[in-house]
């Protein structure tokens, strides 16, 4: 547990929150300032700033959480329009810097501006980062 850490509180229950699920590895609860109605966050128990940090294990069950948290909201909130939102870094506009998955549902006029801007490339430019971002880093990992 990182003492500084507002997410490692709400996972001890040192800070309220509105749980919507927990077990020994993950909770998911209500974003104090949500998006748009039923907007929920998922985080691990562990501290991990990013996903530079995440053990990639715990990263992939905390995913297939994620979709049966999707589920949920489809259930229970009658929509099945939904954005999933995971922030790494300041520069990215992550302000909790503890691992966190956003589940956002969309409504008709629901006001939420999540979609990035789009950008123009050439195709030489393209094809010039593919070919950097195909080498495989040294090291193992992919
Ligand atoms: P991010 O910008 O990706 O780091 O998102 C952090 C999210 O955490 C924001 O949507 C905040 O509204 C939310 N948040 C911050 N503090 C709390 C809290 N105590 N309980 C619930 N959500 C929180
Ligand atoms: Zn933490």
């Amino acid at each position: 547990m990182n003492n500084n850490c507002v997410f490692c509180k709400i996972a001890a229950g040192e800070i309220p929150s509105f749980t919507i699920y927990e077990d020994e590895e993950f909770k998911v609860f209500l974003d104090i300032s949500p998006a748009t109605r039923g907007h929920m966050l998922v985080i691990p128990r562990t501290h991990c700033a990013d996903i530079f940090e995440i053990d990639a294990g715990m990263c992939a069950r905390l995913h297939k959480l994620t979709v049966a948290m999707a589920a949920r909201i489809r259930g229970a909130l009658n929509t099945d329009a939904l954005n999933v939102l995971q922030n790494n870094g300041p520069l990215a506009g992550q302000t909790v810097r503890h691992y966190h998955v956003h589940l956002i549902p969309r409504y008709e006029n629901d006001g939420a501006d999540l979609i990035p801007a789009q950008t123009e490339v050439s195709g030489s430019a393209l094809a010039e980062l593919a070919e950097k971002l195909r080498r495989p880093l040294p090291g193992g990992h992919q």
